[in-house]
């Protein structure tokens, strides 16, 4: 007979998302459970040694296993459950609660729960993702597993490598294996700007003299048994390769820094309403998803380049999953045209008292004098100057709306114009 158990709130994940949902749900009195696969706590901030988090929160300068331990350690005094080694197999839908299914050491288990926080982070693209071509040999890694090898299990996995994509994972890792002592041949990048943050691409690249080489991608991995060079080509406007540009370069390993996607197979699997800009799951300003019950944060509702940021949407999870209500929300929906990429949330509360609702958006290309407009109809309920804005960085902008200027069926409309 399979045990069942009961929690108010539990919380699949605890990377700094589902730490910052666990111990707000707690400090509003809930039955909190959070659930971690892994054997530590902490998610991606494990691998993560190198410093620079933490500065918006704490305006301290932390590494990753820093910033997770400020929340690690408020564990033993809370009332949160923590199962670790524990992984979150499957959930249904019954009567407005959820039912998990959970994988532990002890055996399956089996938990219901009436608020369901999903803080399951991201993962990396692959190689078959950007339809990179060629053997499949030993030596084409992603970012993360190459931090992965180097920072957590002490081995280093290239001698010569090439990175591919200018996201920042890329680029910390460029400065990483570099001072492993490593050679980095180049960071190329397929766009004619970097992907990553300009801070990122100043400290780990230009500090440490590796090349940064925009519109250029990798269109072969050469090698039998493990890669031993790279054909690397110049791509036009469409970012299709121009024939006769191509050049092959000798190196042990392709390192891909070409993207994260939002884990969602398990919200998925309980028919929670995806976005297609973010890939994360369509959430009200509670971070509660279309199905009542149901909250989304962190890298698992949109990917954040700022943990502090990850961690602020697991708190909203957290302290709106703990109390909630089956009041109609009168949802009014946020949308955004093509100046912007993506602006979460994407639904507001008719019927919250909050007035005061904070968006997260990017805009879709580099603009400088931007001016953001809020609209809904032909009436402007908000408008602010950005001196800069750049895809890579994601803005963050509290906005106060009143009951009167959500009220009717228009939608919310924002629009960039430079
Ligand atoms: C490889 C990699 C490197 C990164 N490096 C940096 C960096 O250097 N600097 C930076 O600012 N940002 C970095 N990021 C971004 C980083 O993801 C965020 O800053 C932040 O860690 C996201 O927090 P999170 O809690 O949303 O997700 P995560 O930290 O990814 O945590 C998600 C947790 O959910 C658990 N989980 C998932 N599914 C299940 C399941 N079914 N059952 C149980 N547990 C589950 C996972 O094991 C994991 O611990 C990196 C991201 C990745 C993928």
């Amino acid at each position: 007979m399979i045990q069942e158990l009961y929690f108010d709130v539990t919380v699949i994940g605890a990377g700094p998302a589902g730490l910052a949902a666990a111990l707000a749900s707690d400090h509003e009195g809930a039955k909190t459970l959070l659930i971690e696969r892994e054997a530590r706590l902490g998610g991606i901030l494990k691998q993560c040694i190198h410093d620079g988090f933490g500065l918006v929160r704490f305006g301290e300068k932390l590494s990753g296993p820093e910033y997770a331990e400020r929340f690690i350690e408020q564990l033993p005094d809370s009332h949160v459950e923590v199962w670790t080694l524990s992984f979150v197999s499957e959930i249904k839908r019954e009567k407005n609660e959820s039912l998990l299914t959970v994988i532990t050491r002890e055996g399956m288990k089996r938990i219901r729960t009436r608020s369901l926080i999903l803080a399951t982070g991201c993962r990396e693209r692959t190689s078959r993702q950007i339809g990179v071509h060629g053997r499949h040999c030993a030596g084409v890694l992603t970012a993360g597993t190459a931090q992965y090898y180097t920072n957590i299990l002490g081995k280093l996995p290239t001698k010569r490598c090439v990175i591919l994509g200018s996201g920042d994972i890329g680029l910390i890792m460029a400065r990483r294996l570099t001072l492993e002592g490593a050679k980095v041949v180049g960071v190329y990048e397929a766009k004619p700007t970097p992907s990553g943050l300009m801070r990122n691409v100043s400290q780990c690249l230009w500090d440490f003299d590796i090349p940064l080489q925009v519109s250029k991608t990798v269109t072969r991995v050469i090698g039998d048994a493990r890669l031993t060079a790279v054909e690397i080509a110049s791509v036009d406007a469409c970012m299709c390769p121009i024939k006769g540009t191509e050049e092959i370069i000798p190196c042990d390993a392709l390192i891909l820094s070409v993207g994260l996607i939002p884990e969602n197979e398990l919200a998925e699997s309980i028919g929670v309403p995806i976005d297609f800009k973010t890939k994360g799951a369509v959430v009200d300003e509670r971070n509660e998803t279309l199905l009542r019950g149901v909250f989304a944060c962190g890298n698992a509702l949109h990917v954040n380049d700022l943990v502090d940021y990850v961690s602020e949407s697991g708190e909203v999870a957290g302290k709106a999953a703990a109390s909630p209500t089956n009041r109609s929300r009168g949802l009014v929906p946020v949308e955004c045209d093509q100046s912007l990429l993506y602006v979460v949330p994407q639904r507001l509360c008719r019927n919250s008292e909050e007035m005061e609702r904070v968006f997260f958006f990017r805009s879709a290309r580099d603009m400088d004098n931007a001016t953001l407009t809020v609209a809904k109809g032909e009436q402007v309920l908000f408008t602010k100057k950005f001196a800069h804005l750049r895809p890579p960085e994601m803005e963050r902008i509290p906005i106060t709306l009143s009951k009167k200027e959500l009220d009717g069926n228009l939608p919310l409309r924002f629009h960039l114009e430079e």
